[in-house]
């Protein structure tokens, strides 16, 4: 039996030239062959006669060949081409610069083609052909043709010809690793059958049958993955706490009252927390609906129960933030809140962890430095993760596990649409908060060309600061480095200072300055000694200035629907209208339908569901996001019901085994990991 991990290059008939051209497509192993499906198929069964074509569509048609020409209309350019009819009419065939082809073609032969048409009047055109000879043609293949996604330098040919060639080796078998149980349950065909068909469909309906086998198994490996990263914490028995009577003091000791959606998203985890059972809950609020609050009586009420809690956001000034609202709060409640970041210094940093361990400290609120493994709590019962789309699942879990099933909350400002919810959170609970707090104005978002870019800086950002207000200037994305993008940032204030704004108040925020520097800038920020910030990404999460008002995103095209959505998000938290101003560079379809979209809505949902739309489950799945494996075939839209039966299946197994330890299971679980780690290293499953 051929092993499936065996480098590609010693494959019979791939050699090292065609596996550095795999290489590209990420393909290293047999197995990564062929485990690469096809981004979707063409229907070549339907012929159609040369007077149904129309202009720009792409078809099949049987033709036989009346005449073949050549010619060179300049040098190192040649054209072949061939004339072709049927009983209804005439059409042309057109290759360029395949010299060699011409001597393929017999005046007589029946041929079939598929190309793409271009028809003016009469004439017939048909480029990008391929070509089958019916004499080799065996009559009962299915004529369903693979279109995998390459990059530059691979052919859709050359990758069907590896992979036909791959496949017909008599060797070749690719062991089972489902469940008979579940094969039978749900009628699937074998791995081996699906694989081989999804490459070289045997016909329309063995497709369908390899499809359906590899969307359940996608779904179902997702699922298991997750379940099994949770450690079935559902099932865990929790701490039980009482709901404070002091909680209603500090409830009252705040600036402001509750938002319905707030009081009941408090309750629900209050009531969680009263449980036997852990809390395991997610709460889904719009940027600024006001979930900091939500997260500070949730700690609070743990700390008045005796126990320790702990917050983890995903960057340090968003940390520092909840610190300073927290100790504000709670401090004059006799609650005991502390930071850890990794700006620190040892000695500081020393000095909290002992607190922590001797539970001196009963709210820890920090960045990822909570999970290292020198942090110990005394009695850990809550665990908050703010933002929590900016972690890995794995780096989710390290936390909880420093304590004893400890409640364990989730807050997330990318609200996605319930489909997705779905997958990803499972066996979570879910609390919404659909309101925004009372007196927010919507804020006003204008996308223009950056030829405008002089008359938003001299006219809005000035009105807002004569008005007292403050502005925030979002530099430029730049994916490759957060050190190019600092670099950015300087030129930007630069500019800024010297030509634009040389009696305001400019500053700098950027991912590579120290915690200690961003931090004086944030301070003087909220301080109002400053009247326009300039900042890469950084400020993306969290950041509360109620006296910003306006925000221009400097190249917005190069940012995603969410991310706007969240920059946007740091203006329009107090009462003063606000506005955001998007310039573009680019005049792209995706590029306008973003900018249109951010203008029409406010909505967080909205936006996260046209996002889906536009770039496809598959990137917002992408291990940037969420470190998951990737769906190659499965669609959460289009195969619904199929998620809801592997969802079904996996709660089961997880129930009946939740290590996945049984015989049975094994083979899939080391299937599981192997999809997980391929996108996330620091996933170790034990
Ligand atoms: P997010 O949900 O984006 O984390 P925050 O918790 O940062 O939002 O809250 C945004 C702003 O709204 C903060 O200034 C906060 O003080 C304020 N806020 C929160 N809840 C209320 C409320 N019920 N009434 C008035 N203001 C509120
Ligand atoms: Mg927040």
């Amino acid at each position: 039996m051929i092993d499936l991990n065996k480098d590609i290059q010693y494959v019979k008939g791939i050699g090292p030239k065609k596996s550095q051209k795999l290489n590209k497509l990420n393909i290293f192993t047999l197995k990564d062959l062929l485990y690469y499906f096809p981004r979707q198929f063409e229907d070549r069964n339907n012929l159609k006669k040369i007077i149904q074509l129309g202009n720009n569509e792409k078809a099949t048609i049987k033709v036989v060949i009346a005449g073949v020409s050549t010619s060179s209309p300049r040098k190192g350019m040649d054209i072949t081409k061939v004339d072709v009819r049927d009983e209804t009419g005439y059409a042309k065939l057109v290759f360029f610069n395949q010299p060699y082809i011409k001597n393929t073609f017999k005046c007589g032969d029946t041929i079939l083609v598929f190309g793409k048409i271009k028809k003016e009047f009469k004439n017939v055109e048909l480029s990008c052909c391929e070509v089958e000879h019916l004499t080799n043609f065996p009559k009962n293949t299915c004529k369903v043709m693979p279109i995998y996604p390459l990059t530059y330098g691979v052919s859709n040919k050359e990758i069907i010809s590896i992979i036909k060639n791959v496949l017909s080796d008599k060797e070749l078998k690719i062991q089972e690793y489902l469940p008979q149980r579940i094969i039978e349950k749900y009628k699937l065909c074998s791995i081996d059958y699906a694989v081989r068909n999804i490459h070289s469909p045997s016909s329309k309906e063995a497709l369908k049958i390899a499809l359906y086998r590899i969307v359940f198994e996608e779904f179902l490996i997702l699922q298991l993955g997750l379940f099994m990263f949770k450690n079935g914490a559902n099932e865990a028995e929790g701490i039980k706490f009482e709901e404070s009577k002091k909680l209603n003091s500090i409830l009252k000791s705040l600036p402001f009252k509750l938002t319905g959606a707030q009081d009941r998203a408090l309750s629900e985890i209050i009531d969680d927390m009263q449980c036997e059972k852990a809390m395991n809950r997610l709460v889904q609020g719009d940027v600024g609906s006001g979930k900091t609050v939500v997260a500070l009586l949730a700690l609070a009420n743990c700390a008045l129960n005796g126990y320790q809690g702990a917050l983890m956001a995903p960057t340090e000034i968003l940390a520092e933030q909840h610190y300073i609202s927290l100790t504000e709060t709670l401090e004059s409640f006799g609650i005991k809140v502390e930071l850890l970041v990794g700006s620190l210094t040892k000695k500081q940093k020393e000095k909290v962890l002992e607190k922590v361990k001797n539970n001196e400290v009963d709210i820890l609120i920090g960045t990822h430095a909570l999970i290292e493994d020198k942090v110990e709590f005394d009695n850990l019962g809550l665990v908050i993760t703010d933002e929590q789309h900016r972690f890995g699942v794995r780096q989710r879990s390290k936390l909880s596990e420093k304590g004893e099933n400890p409640h364990i909350l989730v807050m997330t400002a990318t609200p996605i649409p319930r489909t997705l919810a779905l997958i990803l959170y499972g066996d979570l609970d879910i609390s919404i908060i659909d309101e925004l707090p009372p007196g927010r104005q919507p804020i006003e978002t204008i996308a223009v060309d950056k030829s405008k870019r002089d008359r938003a800086y001299n006219s809005l950002v000035r009105k807002e600061v004569e008005k007292g207000r403050q502005v925030y200037i979002v530099c430029p994305l730049v994916e490759e480095s957060e050190a190019i993008e600092a670099k950015a940032a300087v030129e930007l204030v630069e500019e800024l200072r010297l030509e634009y704004f040389t009696d305001l108040r400019v500053g700098l925020l950027h991912g590579k300055m120290k915690g200690s520097e961003k931090d004086a800038i944030m301070k003087s920020f909220k301080n109002k000694e400053i009247d326009i910030l300039v900042s890469t990404t950084v400020i993306e999460v969290g950041v509360n200035v109620p006296n910003a008002t306006l925000m221009i995103i400097e190249n917005a095209e190069r940012f995603g629907l969410a991310q706007l959505h969240q920059l946007r998000g740091r203006v329009g938290r107090g009462k003063h209208k606000s506005y955001c101003i998007l310039i573009y560079a680019s005049k792209s379809e995706v590029c306008t339908q973003r900018m249109s979209i951010m203008q029409e809505t406010n909505d967080g949902f909205k936006i996260s569901e046209k996002d889906l739309e536009i770039r496809g489950p598959g990137e917002f799945f992408g291990t940037r996001q969420h470190g998951l494996p990737e769906l190659k075939v499965a669609n959460i839209f289009k195969h619904m019901k199929i998620l809801k039966l592997a969802q079904q299946e996996a709660r089961y197994i997880v129930c009946e085994d939740h290590k996945l330890q049984n015989l049975e299971n094994k083979i899939l679980k080391k299937e599981i990991i192997e999809k997980f780690e391929h996108s996330v290293k620091e996933i170790s499953l034990n």
